[in-house]
């Protein structure tokens, strides 16, 4: 790791990407934290053109510095999309400082934004590590599993009605045999019952003794006496 003045409010350590640089004492908003430097490479030069690095940060159209020198501190300053530091560019006088956008406590890692040309060509196939894209990926998964078990709870409960219909059906099912056979049962016992009534029947008619009047006559009232 480089060595840094003590009197520096930053220190290089270790990120979630790596290296990184992070507070040692709090830096006010607006405060410059670092420049960003290197040699100065001229598109003019076919030399300087040829040059390809992830630290190259172009100024305009002609001149770009290259970062990669390992003095530059600042090229251990990670990107985040929503950073608390900023690149602060002087085309004119061919110099970068890395301010801070919002106050930075201790501890703290300082970032700044990259850009979209770097963010397309080297964040986006890898999937940006920035602490707010890290959030929104959680967040996106937690949805997904909530989601998910959301799904397999409704999976489960609609099981479960589909069994309880099942058992329903087939509880009826066997009741009505029950009953079917319950009533078979009963009509063969009314059956033989009649069977063995017509028998007693017979047999208490045989023993019986002559026919009396019908008490339903004996029962109706005279017509003449009601009349009165
Ligand atoms: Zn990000």
């Amino acid at each position: 790791m480089p060595a840094i003045s003590k009197h520096k409010p930053y220190r290089v350590g270790r990120s979630r990407t790596g290296l990184g640089l992070f507070a040692t004492k709090p830096i006010k908003k607006g405060t410059k934290i670092v420049r960003y430097f290197g040699p100065l490479l001229d598109s003019r030069k076919k030399k300087d053109d040829a040059i390809e690095n992830k630290y190259l940060f172009e100024l305009n159209g002609r001149w770009t510095i290259d970062g990669s020198v390992r003095e530059n501190i600042a090229r251990y300053i990670n990107h985040a999309c929503k950073p608390n530091a900023e690149s602060d560019v002087k085309p004119r006088k061919r110099k970068v400082f890395i301010r801070a956008i919002k106050n930075i406590e201790p501890g703290e890692e300082i970032n700044y934004d990259y850009g979209t040309d770097y963010f397309k060509a080297y964040l986006k196939p890898i999937g940006c590590k920035c602490e707010a894209c890290e959030r929104k990926r959680r967040k996106k998964r937690a949805e997904a599993r909530a989601e998910r078990q959301r799904l397999k709870v409704k999976a489960e409960r609609k099981a479960q009605k589909k069994a309880e219909k099942l058992a329903k059906a087939q509880e009826k099912k066997a009741q009505e045999k029950l009953k079917e056979k319950q009533k078979l049962k009963l009509n063969g016992v009314k059956a033989n019952d009649e069977h063995l009534n017509g028998k007693s029947r017979s047999k208490i008619a045989r023993n019986k003794p002559a026919a009396t009047e019908p008490q339903t006559l004996a029962a109706s009232p005279d017509p003449n006496q009601m009349a009165a």
